[in-house]
């Protein structure tokens, strides 16, 4: 007899090949190569574990800020860039009864498009929430746990989650949930980037593509 189970979908390097925020900065006006560097060693580290989520978002967000309708232009681009299989298997886990969320250090503007065509629901969406001025400048963040961590953002909407639940994604961030008891099992998702530290834990289960996720999800969630 088949569980319902619900799986928790990275976003950036996995549901989508690239890191959505890096690739909003690049294309913000004033933002030159040196800065692009520093953006990418800073979410490498914290990808890798090296540096709290919250201490590398901050480092970057000083760098440069995305403006709302960049982000909202970005994540309508990344709608039609899903990693191939991604829309397979969130529509297979739909039609077998379970439920599939994202859960991202990306900005709710970036994930909700690509989510929609997922078929994902919005309350289903988690990100980071920007505060935003009238003429969309960003302000600050929302102060919802996410500024800090996912296993802080996700946490009470954990309690709602059916087990078995099993987390997917490339980055110690998404380790984390794991270790803190949030997901049962993790599948370090490989196919755009792989980090030894996340890939090479114990227990984690590596996949190389969407295929190859479908099948470890058919017999996580048997
Ligand atoms: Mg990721």
């Amino acid at each position: 007899m088949t569980r319902m189970g619900t799986v928790v979908l990275d976003f950036d390097s996995t549901l989508v090949p690239c890191e959505s925020l890096e690739l909003a900065l690049a294309r913000t006006p004033g933002v030159d190569a040196a800065d692009l560097r520093l953006v990418d060693d800073l979410t490498r580290r914290a990808m890798d574990g090296e540096l709290p989520f919250d201490e590398s978002l901050a480092a970057i967000l000083a760098i440069a800020s995305p403006t709302r309708a960049s982000l909202a232009a970005l994540g309508e681009e990344l709608a039609r860039d899903l990693t191939d299989g991604a829309s397979d298997v969130v529509t297979w886990l739909h039609a077998t009864g379970h439920d599939a969320w994202i859960v991202s250090g990306a900005f709710r503007e970036v994930l909700l498009p690509p989510a929609r065509a997922l078929g994902i629901d919005a309350a289903r969406t988690c990100g980071v929430s920007g505060r935003w001025s009238a003429d969309g400048e960003l302000l600050g963040l929302v102060c919802d746990g996410f500024e800090h961590s996912k296993v802080g953002g996700v946490r009470a909407a954990a309690l709602r989650w059916s087990r078995p639940v099993v987390g997917v994604g490339d980055g110690a961030t998404d380790l984390a949930l794991r270790e803190a008891g949030l997901v049962d099992e993790f599948v370090a998702y490989c196919e755009h980037v792989r980090r030894e530290p996340v890939a090479g834990a114990p227990r984690a289960i590596a996949a190389q593509s969407m295929g190859a996720l479908w099948h470890v999800l058919e017999d996580l969630l048997a």
